[in-house]
């Protein structure tokens, strides 16, 4: 019965951290969109769109927020007539450029 109660107990506290962290992060990506000239609205769809992305392990689309070339509202991977290019920045995607910010 303890050996229970210590798992309810573990899950409990690992779930509770896991739910901050992941209302943390929404925060974080809703004020960034808005910064970025989203509306609230859209801002608070876009960061609930990424939270059930990042919960759904089969969907690996990516917004460009995410990616190394993303730089000054621009992709500088692709080029359009040898400038950088400004993708579709607010919507979720598959790139074959993508590579993960911080990652490695
Ligand atoms: S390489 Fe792809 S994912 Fe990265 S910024 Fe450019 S368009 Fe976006």
């Amino acid at each position: 019965m303890r050996v229970f109660i210590t798992h309810i107990f573990w899950y409990w506290r690992n779930c509770d951290r896991s739910r901050t962290k992941e209302e943390a992060r929404w925060k974080r990506r809703y004020d960034t969109f808005v910064a970025e000239g989203l509306s609230q609205d859209e801002a608070h769809d876009l960061a609930s769109q990424m939270t059930r992305r990042d919960n759904d392990i089969g969907d690996d689309r990516r917004l460009c927020f995410e990616c190394v070339f993303y730089a000054n509202k621009y992709c500088t991977k692709i080029l359009h007539r040898w400038k950088p290019s400004q993708q579709l920045r607010f919507i979720l995607q598959r790139c074959d450029h993508f590579a993960l910010k911080g990652g490695k």
